[in-house]
């Protein structure tokens, strides 16, 4: 009868290169790590533009489209909010790793699962 444990890591199943679980533990109920949101589906690579809301970050992205009339691609960006566990707490400028989940939010399907690289290093 262990109904109030503590949160331990778990294993999430995504090796990517330069991610690392996280040092701290959260007992974030939306955390992949520590709480019980699973991930499953796309894994993107963006950057936090904005980290002013609660466990909430806007990760930017920009990818490229060809258009065979101009021969040539085409760059887009889009915008996705992505939940912020606090053991993770990405800030503006860092280059995250964020997985799909189920809605968490109303406009937020997609977990920080780690920061690839911290503002302002190399
Ligand atoms: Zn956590």
């Amino acid at each position: 009868m262990s109904s109030a444990k503590a949160p331990r890591t778990r294993d999430i199943g995504i090796r990517y290169p330069g991610l690392k679980p996280p040092e701290t533990v959260c007992n974030d109920k939306k955390c992949p790590w520590h709480g019980s949101v699973r991930v499953r589906g796309t894994l993107l690579v963006g950057k936090v533009v904005k980290a002013k809301m609660q466990r909430t970050v806007v990760v930017e992205r920009e990818y490229v489209v060809w258009i065979p009339k101009y021969m040539r691609y085409e760059r887009r960006r889009s915008k996705i909010h992505a939940h912020n566990p606090p053991c993770i707490n990405a800030k503006e400028g860092d280059i995250v790793l964020i997985g799909e989940t189920r809605p968490l939010a109303k406009s937020v399907a997609f977990v920080v699962l780690g920061v690839l690289k911290r503002a302002g290093e190399g």
